[in-house]
């Protein structure tokens, strides 16, 4: 069996994060180097290495991500003033961790185009 990526690590409490939502489809815990007052990471249980990587199969959870990005946002607070989501894919995108995963930033005003 190929080796546990970091976030199933973090799924299965081998590494320790502060889970804020867990649910049949993913968890939500934040994120250790916050980019913002809310840095928030959504993450599928099922190890999706990346957005392009997703298949058919994988539309629910998809989907199961959104709605919890949104849940935690308004339970947190940041989702009268603004949020945002990003998915980064691949070397270009800025993609660190090869387990899909949707960052929810929040708390200050977020600069557009990103760098
Ligand atoms: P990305 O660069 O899009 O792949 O994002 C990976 C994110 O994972 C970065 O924002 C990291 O700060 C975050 N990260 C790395 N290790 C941990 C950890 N142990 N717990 C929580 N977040 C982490």
């Amino acid at each position: 069996m190929a080796d546990k990526t970091l976030f199933e690590k973090i799924r299965d409490r081998e590494i320790p994060a502060e889970i804020l939502h867990e649910d049949e489809w993913c968890l939500a815990f934040r994120d250790i180097s916050p980019q913002a007052p809310v840095h928030v990471l959504v993450v599928p249980r099922k190890a999706i290495p990346r957005i392009g990587a997703a298949t058919e199969e994988d539309v629910e959870i998809l989907g199961r991500l959104m709605l919890a990005a949104g849940e935690v946002a308004r339970r947190l607070g940041v989702a009268e003033d603004g949020f945002r989501l990003a998915i980064n894919h691949g070397r270009n995108g800025g993609e660190t961790v090869p387990h899909l995963h949707v960052h929810l930033l929040g708390g200050r005003a977020l600069g557009w185009p990103p760098g």
